[in-house]
């Protein structure tokens, strides 16, 4: 093709860090077939088994045949349904906020949220590991956008300082995507109250399992009511698809008015919200996923170690492995495909230059001896036995 294309995909091949995507056969589970092959993954979000749970399953086929497939319009048009509206409500009380609104999916929800809150003039405040989403959210917006170092909360208190008299908003992921650490909560909002700016946490990955009963960081942190702007994804811990942002009636009425990633869009299928209803039945009824996951990541923690592998201080279901080089990073994750474990090689620009990574993560589903013999395998491929 014209115009370069061939050459620069020339060049991610030769520096490692061209992407291939691997097709995937029956439902997503531990045990996935992956490019014909039998393996066990290691690299899914779905972290309490739900995806393909049987009551899940069950009832995203019974609001099928009661609603249809197709959700036919935006929520504002006439795409909003009695099983959209059931879920948003029962999604508040799970978070304990006064409202709840759905998005399609947690890129839109973050946008949405950002065009409806800041214009010219505003600022955004964004931990440097965030989320791309996040990031996309504020570089498309016409506020101001700083990034402080991670988790630097003397750099983002200064910053907030000289700020300014717009709007300001402080965006971090709760659990980071790519590293499994947590943002601060409690020091987060000190901040952000004591300076006029709202919080704004992204709990993708702490939904459904951080907390005693899963409510997520605010629920880790005993801290009610905090974040002031509350953004879950629906499709990792809760199994299925789609996102909410939780938090004041002024807020999501606000985003019900002016998030355009809401306005216009197709509302998700109604079976989808129905089937995620089912799934947050089973995220509050059967906290030994959450207990089984904690013993399983306290498990892989302390064997790695012994082994003498590089982890990051995450005490949830992501446990990088830190690798370096991309190239390096790929070696390894396809020796352990031949021996049929699924880890996904994480590069730049996903992670910073020098930071690849095997993105490894824990399902309730797993048992001890599945997460012996991904160690035995890594610890032949890192320390050069195989
Ligand atoms: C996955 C993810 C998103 C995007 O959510 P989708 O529903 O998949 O679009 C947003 N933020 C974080 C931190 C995520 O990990």
């Amino acid at each position: 093709m014209k115009q370069g294309l061939g050459s620069a995909l020339r060049a991610k091949q030769a520096s490692g860090l061209y992407r291939r995507r691997r097709i995937t056969e029956g439902p997503q589970g531990v045990r996935q077939v992956v490019d014909g092959q039998q393996c066990l993954s290691f690299c899914s979000n779905d972290y309490l088994g739900l995806a393909n749970h049987a009551e899940v399953v069950a009832a995203f086929q019974k609001a099928a045949a009661e609603y249809g497939v197709g959700s036919g319009a935006s929520h504002l048009i006439n795409g909003h349904s009695l099983a959209h509206h059931r879920l948003e409500e029962e999604l508040a009380d799970f978070v304990g906020r006064p409202k709840a609104l759905l998005f399609s999916t947690g890129y839109m929800a973050n946008l949405g949220v950002v065009s409806a809150l800041l214009g010219r003039g505003d600022r955004i405040f964004q931990d440097r590991l965030n989320h791309a989403s996040l990031i996309d959210a504020a570089v498309g917006s016409p506020a101001k956008l700083f990034r402080y170092p991670h988790l630097d909360l003397q750099r983002l208190e200064s910053g907030l300082r000289i700020a300014g008299t717009g709007r300001k908003l402080v965006m971090t992921d709760g659990v980071f995507s790519m590293d499994g650490d947590l943002a601060p909560l409690p020091r987060l909002q000190e901040i952000a109250s004591e300076q006029g700016a709202w919080l704004m946490v992204d709990d993708a990955h702490g939904f459904g399992v951080l907390g005693q009963t899963g409510r997520g960081i605010g629920e880790h942190f005993q801290l009610e009511g905090s974040p002031d702007i509350l953004m879950c994804t629906l499709g990792k811990a809760a199994g299925t698809f789609g996102a909410f942002v939780a938090g004041d009636g002024e807020l999501i009425e606000t985003l019900i008015q002016g998030a355009r990633t809401y306005l216009y869009t197709t509302a998700l299928p109604p079976a989808v919200a129905a089937a995620t209803s089912a799934s947050l039945a089973l995220v509050k009824k059967d906290g030994w996923r959450r207990e089984k996951l904690r013993y399983l990541i306290r498990h892989f923690r302390s064997a790695a170690r012994q082994l003498g592998l590089r982890l990051l201080p995450s005490e949830t279901p992501i446990q990088p492995l830190l690798v370096g080089e991309p190239g390096r990073a790929v070696a390894i994750s396809d020796g352990l495909l031949r021996r049929g474990y699924l880890v996904t090689a994480i590069r730049p620009p996903t992670v910073p230059e020098g930071s690849s990574r095997l993105r490894i993560t824990l399902c309730a589903d797993h048992e001890e001896q599945d997460v012996d013999q991904l160690l035995d395998a890594l610890d032949a491929l890192v320390h050069g036995l195989a």
